[in-house]
């Protein structure tokens, strides 16, 4: 858990910060950052441990806590996200769990986009109501929906933008003011913009959240997640307290990695972005696809907003193949080189199929409702050579 107003290298710019920010040395003076791994830490002296424990000196004392090196993850993510605070979690799904189960109580309500990732779909709709908290699910790109349903007090508003898999975009500033207005805290899981592309709390949301599993590893190894804020009130008084006592803590060696992932995240994005759009411009022509989604063609619905809040569109494409799930079927089949995972972020191109597999859990009205096709297929476009992607993508296409 980190507080980084007082570390040195504010004024370094976004890529240096990647590479640089939030770093200290051991005496040994190593070039890379260490890895501790180590789950608790010693005292000179019981007054020493007496004052650690009272919070009247700053110091590690275990790691569920906090790690050193996941405290240089923690600053380094801070750094890029321009944001006060930075806590580092296990996953994804620990980072969204603890942003709202550490603010809600029964009684409270949460009003949220509809179109989510299959587990925080859990989260909102199945794990809180049994905490006695009331969930209403709008369609996020519906302003009156959102007024609506911000009409009353609210504690706390969640959303995806873009959202998986049909890359939905949402007004972060337009319904920032309607939830401030009910009192809500606003946080945005930035997984598909990640924090290269978009900035949430420069544009009015309260609270960041990433799966860092995606692009921050990027290359498929650690799970990890993070939460991020201003709001010194909601760490002291919510999440703090949430966090030490629960145990969602990062992993030393996957903070370590993940450290590694935010040096090359800035050239990584770049390169994916690059990849995607070209891909996407690609499929829009192609007899054998409906339609191509991705934010940063103009034909996407919400194209002009996405330009006005993110800087590019993003890393993964989405689009239907004609003949439904037989169609997507056959098409999946025929790929060599991209492989099949429901992973997105990664250095290689990845698909998935979400009707039979992420949102396989959601009902069939509900999918639709969402855009959600038999023939709709993500891919997660990866590193390699774009023409070796747009190859594969060609011959299996033409065994649709
Ligand atoms: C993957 C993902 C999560 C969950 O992250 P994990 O690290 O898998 O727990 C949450 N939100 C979005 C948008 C995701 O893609």
């Amino acid at each position: 858990m980190t507080d980084v107003a007082n570390e040195l290298g504010h004024n370094w710019r976004k890529a240096t910060q990647l590479v640089r920010g939030g770093m200290t040395r051991s005496p040994f003076e190593e070039t890379s950052e260490a890895l501790y791994l180590t789950s608790g830490y010693v005292y000179g002296s019981p007054e020493e441990a007496e004052a650690a424990f009272k919070g009247e000196t700053k110091r590690y004392i275990y790691s569920r806590y906090a790690n050193p090196t996941v405290s240089m993850f923690e600053k380094r993510l801070a750094l890029l996200e321009g944001a006060e605070f930075c806590v580092g979690t296990s996953s994804g799904m620990s980072a969204m769990f603890a942003a709202i189960a550490s603010q809600v109580k029964a009684g409270q309500r949460v009003v949220t986009s509809r179109a989510l990732f299959g587990s925080c779909n859990y989260i909102l709709t199945e794990q809180l109501p049994k905490f006695g908290v009331e969930t209403i699910l709008v369609d996020g790109t519906d302003l009156d929906q959102w007024r609506d349903a911000l009409s009353k007090p609210t504690v706390c508003v969640f959303m995806e933008t873009p959202s998986n898999p049909t890359l939905e975009v949402i007004d972060i500033a337009a319904v920032s003011e309607l939830a401030h207005a009910a009192g809500a805290r606003v946080i945005v899981d930035n997984v598909f913009a990640t924090a290269v592309l978009q900035s949430p709390l420069q544009l009015g949301a309260d609270i960041v959240m990433y799966s860092a599993t995606k692009h921050i590893d990027g290359q498929g190894r650690t799970m990890g997640g993070a939460i991020l804020f201003n709001d010194e009130n909601y760490l002291k008084n919510h999440l703090e307290p949430f966090f030490r006592h629960t145990g969602p803590s990062m992993s030393p060696f996957n903070a370590w990695v993940m450290l590694k992932g935010l040096e090359t995240l800035d050239l990584r994005v770049q390169k994916h972005c690059d990849n995607a759009e070209y891909i996407s411009s690609f499929l829009s022509t192609h007899s054998k696809i409906n339609k191509v989604l991705y934010p940063g063609m103009d034909s996407h619905p919400q194209h002009q907003l996405a330009m006005k809040q993110m800087s590019r569109g993003g890393t993964v494409v989405s689009f239907e193949v004609g003949g439904g799930k037989k169609g997507a079927f056959k098409f999946l089949k025929a790929l060599n080189l991209i492989d099949i995972s429901n992973n997105l972020g990664d250095a290689k191109s990845l698909t998935t199929h979400p009707t039979t597999t992420t949102h396989q859990r959601i009902s069939e009205d509900e999918r639709l409702a969402l855009g959600i096709t038999p023939g709709l297929v993500r891919v997660s476009i990866g590193l390699e050579d774009v023409e070796d992607i747009k190859e594969d993508l060609e011959q299996a296409l033409a065994a649709v």
